[in-house]
């Protein structure tokens, strides 16, 4: 059999050891990815503060440790589902399993005047430009603004703001940054309710930091913010989160979508389509309280694994594994040596039932520790 594995970011990767441990001697096992390195996500935010450099962070995924898993540096160009194809620029590549793990797409051209005056929070060389800039930052005011829903890591910007808060205190120019948070949404993490918001939004309230709900931006000018309703914000520093997209393949690929998204069953990643999978960013996972599972590594890693463990006991006629359970968290860096995390059980009726700790210096060293344990077990250092 010929199982391919399209993107290899959280999903992928996870997908392609998975893989490559379980049957990859008795079928074949590629791995699809247009560029050749590997970085978390999460590193841009230390790549801003300083605290962390791009090239402790990356790993070239040649260096992957699934053996048996051939890996192809080429860019997807169309999945053709009836047809069991997958056209790339390096050629065709025919599948019997397909899993798409092509993620989400930062999308700064929906927003307009989205222009290099703004710095893209979700992009690797604008992370690597704004550390600079902050380096060189002496004062004046500082926004932080979600241009548009849905985007990965929902804490993300948050995290951002409490970051810069405690780089600037350390350094004794605190006083002279004002730090502003806006977000078209009513709160500040919509999909964990309204009493842990309260927890989120007191914390930037604690730090000095401006949040400001239902601020829909309707375009850029520059550096300054302009509002549906025409209100102006001038800032001197504008962080902005585009709206995230899938990747056009997968739109084009005719699966049944659900909105924007890839459309799944919850417990096995299955899509419309006999014998392809969907895991991570690229779909969609409906919640009970209306809103959709948050876009993170660890869920994609998780959906990953079902999906493998569903291939595998297929391929041996062994009894169907477990189903994807929801059970994940999120993790806030708070700044000050400490982060907490959003943590529970995202696919629990009637609502999500979750929780967000007291930060402490103990959950920032397990958010340093699931960056650092994925790199050493899945590229050897
Ligand atoms: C600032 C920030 C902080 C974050 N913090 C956390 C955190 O603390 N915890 C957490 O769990 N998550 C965090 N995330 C989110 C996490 O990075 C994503 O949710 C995760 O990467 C999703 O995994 P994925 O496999 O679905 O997609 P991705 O990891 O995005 O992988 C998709 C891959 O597909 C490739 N691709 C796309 N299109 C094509 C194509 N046409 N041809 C070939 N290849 C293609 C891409 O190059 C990419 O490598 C953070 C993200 C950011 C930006």
């Amino acid at each position: 059999m010929k199982i391919v594995i399209l993107g290899g970011g959280f999903g992928g990767i996870t997908a392609a050891l998975e893989l490559s441990r379980g049957v990859a001697h008795e079928h074949t096992v590629t791995l699809i990815e247009r560029a050749p390195v590997f970085m978390m996500g999460l590193r841009k935010l230390w790549m801003i503060t300083g605290s962390g450099t791009r090239r402790d962070g990356e790993r070239q995924l040649v260096a992957l440790q699934a053996s048996a898993v051939e890996i192809r540096q080429a860019t997807v160009q169309a999945i053709d589902v009836q047809g069991r194809t997958v056209r790339t620029d390096a050629g065709a590549v025919p599948f019997d399993y397909l899993i798409i793990a092509l993620g989400a797409e930062p999308r700064p051209d929906l927003v307009p005047g989205f222009s290099p005056a703004v710095y893209n929070l979700y992009g690797v060389a604008d992370a690597e430009r704004l550390g600079q800039r902050i380096r060189e930052f002496q004062g004046g005011r500082i926004v932080i603004a979600i241009l548009g829903v849905p985007y990965k890591c929902p804490p993300a910007p948050y995290e951002a703001a409490m970051m810069l808060d405690d780089l600037f205190r350390r350094r004794g120019t605190r006083s002279a940054v004002q730090i502003q948070t806006f977000t078209p949404q009513p709160m500040s993490l919509p999909v964990v309710g309204p009493q842990n918001c309260a927890q989120v939004e007191g914390l930037l309230a604690a730090k000095g930091i401006a949040f400001t709900p239902n601020r829909k931006v309707a375009r850029l000018e520059g550096s300054t913010l302009v509002f549906e309703d025409g209100a102006r914000v001038e800032a001197d520093l504008v962080i902005g989160v585009p709206p995230h997209r899938p990747p056009a393949v997968v739109k084009e690929s005719g699966l049944q979508m659900r909105g924007e998204w890839v459309a799944v069953d919850p417990a096995t990643l299955r899509t419309s389509a006999s014998g392809v999978f969907a895991v991570g960013d690229v779909n969609e996972i409906p919640l009970a309280n209306g809103m959709a599972l948050p876009k993170a590594g660890l869920f994609a890693e998780s959906q990953a694994k079902v999906v493998a463990a569903q291939i595998i006991a297929e391929l041996r006629k062994a009894p169907a594994p477990a189903a994807f359970d929801g059970i994940g968290h999120c993790f806030i860096e708070t700044g000050g040596g400490q982060a907490t995390m959003v943590q529970g059980h995202f696919l629990a009726s009637p609502a999500p039932a979750l929780t967000i700790a007291a930060p402490s210096a103990q959950a920032l060293q397990q958010k340093i520790d699931f960056e650092r344990s994925r790199l050493l077990s899945w590229f050897g250092s």
